[in-house]
């Protein structure tokens, strides 16, 4: 494998601002993956997802196939905001590659690619293999995750191409999550002069934290998080005001149903007579886990892995993708076919050389033998 040319690519992706916010970032990433694919002789071409996001890019080999033996998934975009790239741009030293995104997750596209390069002409002309790419999974794929069910309904199994994790394992399960907004309002007063008039927004949120921790399950994985506070003005008023964000996080979907329903009583019933409360869902991904048909599909990873002489091992991981979305419409959905890597959003993100073309090799042979 020609892996100067392989980093060479990389750089060109890692060192373009694309956190999922800079949209021109974004489909510059989408303009160089649409043209190295097309390069391959692949049809590629960008995907309009409304004027909030970036486009995302659709490859296929077989342009006229409406079902797919595979649907490959992976994100153009970052969590990293503008000016990252100038700060710290991709950098490496004997082991590791280092900058915005490396593992997270311009290397899984760049694998993808590597892998379909090379795949022996036979498997081209039997399979039917359909490469998607989102401009948004970093901010919940808003806007991105009903084309990507469409496409995942239309195959038999979907691998999304995140990094393996440290130890080299893959992902056979996500926690699922949720996030919420949170409003409190009171009636504001004079602290002094008048205090019996307001109604605290800040001891209405105070009351409420406990209730909601309380709704935690740390046995079966549920958690719940405050994690964002802002509200009053000044020492001598009653606030009347406070917003809160709040993430939920869960292994099985009925405890999130136990949790959403049990949230929407509290808030109806009030922390503080007088303090209104509301409650939004701003986000949400359903648990992904290893249905029987991922079972199997999971069998075949471990063949392929074996074929190709790497040990394959799996981890169930706190973090939401795209697989959740694509494994709730009960399409076998596996995660981590990308290169190992760790330090996710954090400028310590990391990208494990010699785990590039193992993980290519894997790829491709597990895409053979569907
Ligand atoms: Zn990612």
């Amino acid at each position: 494998m020609k892996l100067e040319q392989y980093i060479e690519e990389l750089s060109t992706l890692v060192n373009v601002d694309c956190g999922t916010q800079t949209r021109e970032g974004v489909a510059k990433v989408a303009g160089i993956m649409q043209q190295l694919w097309q390069q391959e002789g692949w049809h590629a071409e960008q995907i309009d997802l409304g004027e909030a996001v970036g486009p995302g890019v659709f490859v296929c080999n077989k342009p006229k196939a409406s079902e797919f033996d595979v649907l490959l998934v992976g994100h153009l975009d970052t969590v990293f905001p503008a000016g990252t790239v100038s700060e710290r741009p991709m950098s490496r030293d004997e082991n590791r590659l280092y900058g915005p995104g490396v593992s997270d997750m311009k290397s899984g596209l760049l694998n993808i690619l590597w892998a379909m390069r090379t795949l022996a002409a036979d498997h081209k002309d039997r399979l039917s293999i359909a490469i998607a790419m989102n401009p948004d999974e970093e901010t919940g794929s808003v806007h991105s995750h009903q084309w990507i069910g469409t496409l995942a309904k239309h195959a038999r199994c979907v691998l999304v191409c995140e990094a393996a994790r440290a130890d080299g394992s893959l992902v056979k399960a996500r926690k699922g999550m949720a996030g919420y907004h949170l409003t409190f309002e009171g009636v504001a007063a004079h602290a002094g002069n008048e205090p019996e008039k307001g109604r605290s927004a800040i001891t209405a949120f105070a009351n409420s934290v406990l209730a909601i921790n309380a709704l935690a399950d740390t046995d079966r994985g549920t958690t719940l998080n405050v994690g964002v506070v802002e509200g009053g003005s000044a020492a001598n008023v009653v606030p009347d005001k406070l917003r809160a964000e709040l993430d939920v996080r869960f292994w099985e979907n009925d405890e999130y149903d136990r949790v959403s329903q049990a949230l929407q009583q509290l808030c109806e019933q009030g922390f503080l007579e007088g303090v209104q409360t509301h409650l939004t869902r701003v986000n949400h991904k359903p648990a992904m886990a290893a249905s029987e048909e991922t079972q199997l599909l999971m069998r075949l990873v471990e063949l392929a892995g074996q074929e190709e002489g790497i040990k394959v091992t799996w981890q169930a991981v706190g973090g939401g993708s795209d697989a959740n979305h694509t494994a709730a419409l009960g399409i076998p959905t596996l995660d981590g076919l990308g290169p190992v890597g760790a330090g996710f959003h954090s400028p310590a993100e990391w990208l494990d050389i010699a785990s590039i073309e193992p993980r290519i090799r894997l790829l491709k042979r597990v895409v053979s033998m569907l």
